[in-house]
């Protein structure tokens, strides 16, 4: 058993891999402020004694004891990450200086929840861990985007200085039960929209692409990448490799849903990524990782958990 810390915690992502852990016989440790996150995913865990809830910003220092260190803590949607876009600079910095030095001070290993969103707009397709990305410096996405590179860099001059144990892993778009029905990303909205009757939100033409993972893959890769030998830093794409255009997605949640909603086009917001996919070969040769979860079979179980939650 470790004592293992999970910032974000009660997340979208924390929540399963708080789940997980304790799954898998861990101490563990959720640490999270809830701006954007919620005690209902995790309200379940609550009756188990190995689990422990801390109401904490991390951009304020924490002292505990702890093995390893998950650091998710972080808005992943842009329209809360844009909603308070000095304090999302914060957490990505202040923050992950902050788990880096109690990673520091306690000896424990430390893994950041770092993004597909370092590749910005990329011109390198699919994304390859050694692409340096495209990415505005000054845009509304920005507070995330450079926020995440900055906390990469963090990790790597932290190993390098201080000798480390890190681990990089760069998620993709993700998706399953437990993303708020206010969350603003993709699939929640057009799940809710459709469920609901209401107009589906295209941004844009809808022929911008994304490559879409289901939770439960997304968790085997992060506990991969933490148990994984300490030579293997990263950074590693977590994603899956399969692409979508947004109007297929929309279609395809129309057709699982049958729903009869509507679709309505709105303007592409500023800096939107044209297109994502993640070259995998990394994860599958270092961690043996691949996604097993289709998109219409993940679709099928997020859209049953938003019944459940919206009727
Ligand atoms: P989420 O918004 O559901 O979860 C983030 C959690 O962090 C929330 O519980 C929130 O309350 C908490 N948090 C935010 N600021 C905090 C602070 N200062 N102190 C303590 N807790 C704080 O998002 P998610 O989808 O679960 O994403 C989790 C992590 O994975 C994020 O770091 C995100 O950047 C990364 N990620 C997610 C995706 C995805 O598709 N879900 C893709 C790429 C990267
Ligand atoms: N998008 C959309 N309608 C929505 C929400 C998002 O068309 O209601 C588009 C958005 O413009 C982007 C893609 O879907 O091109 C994925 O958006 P999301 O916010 O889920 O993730 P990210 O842009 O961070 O990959």
């Amino acid at each position: 058993m470790k004592n293992v810390l999970v910032t974000g915690g009660a997340g979208f992502v924390g929540s399963h891999l708080c789940e997980r852990l304790l799954h898998d016989g861990h101490d563990v440790v959720c640490v999270d402020n809830f701006f954007t996150g919620n005690k209902a995913n995790i309200n379940h865990l609550r009756a188990n004694p190995y689990f422990e809830v801390i109401r904490h910003d991390i951009t304020f220092p924490l002292y505990i004891e702890t093995d390893s260190i998950y650091n998710l803590a972080c808005p992943a949607s842009p329209i809360h990450y844009q909603r308070d876009p000095v304090q999302t600079t914060k957490v990505c910095v202040h923050g992950t200086i902050n788990m880096l030095e109690l990673a520091n001070r306690t000896g424990a290993k430390i893994l950041q929840a770092s993004t597909s969103e370092v590749y910005g707009d990329p011109e390198v397709h699919p994304q390859t861990e050694d692409y340096w990305g495209k990415v505005n410096p000054i845009g509304i996405r920005s507070c995330y985007d450079e926020g995440k590179r900055c906390a990469e860099t963090l990790f790597f001059d932290y190993f390098r200085q201080h000798g480390l144990e890190i681990k990089v892993v760069r998620i993709f778009n993700t998706y399953g039960p437990r993303m708020h029905p206010d969350d603003g990303r993709v699939v929640s909205n057009f799940i809710v929209q459709a469920i609901k009757g209401e107009p589906i939100t295209l941004y844009g033409n809808g022929l911008q692409t994304r490559s879409f993972c289901y939770i439960d893959d997304l968790i085997d890769g992060l506990v991969r990448m933490m148990d994984s030998d300490p030579s293997l830093t990263g950074p590693i794409n977590l994603g899956n490799p399969v692409e979508h255009t947004i109007l297929e997605l929309a279609e395809m949640i129309l057709r699982l849903t049958k729903s009869h909603s509507q679709l309505t086009y709105l303007p592409l917001p500023q800096d939107d990524p044209q297109q994502r996919q993640p070259n995998i070969e990394q994860a599958r040769t270092k961690l043996h990782w691949a996604p097993k979860v289709s998109l219409e079979d993940g679709l099928k179980e997020t859209i049953a958990y938003f019944r459940r939650v919206i009727l």
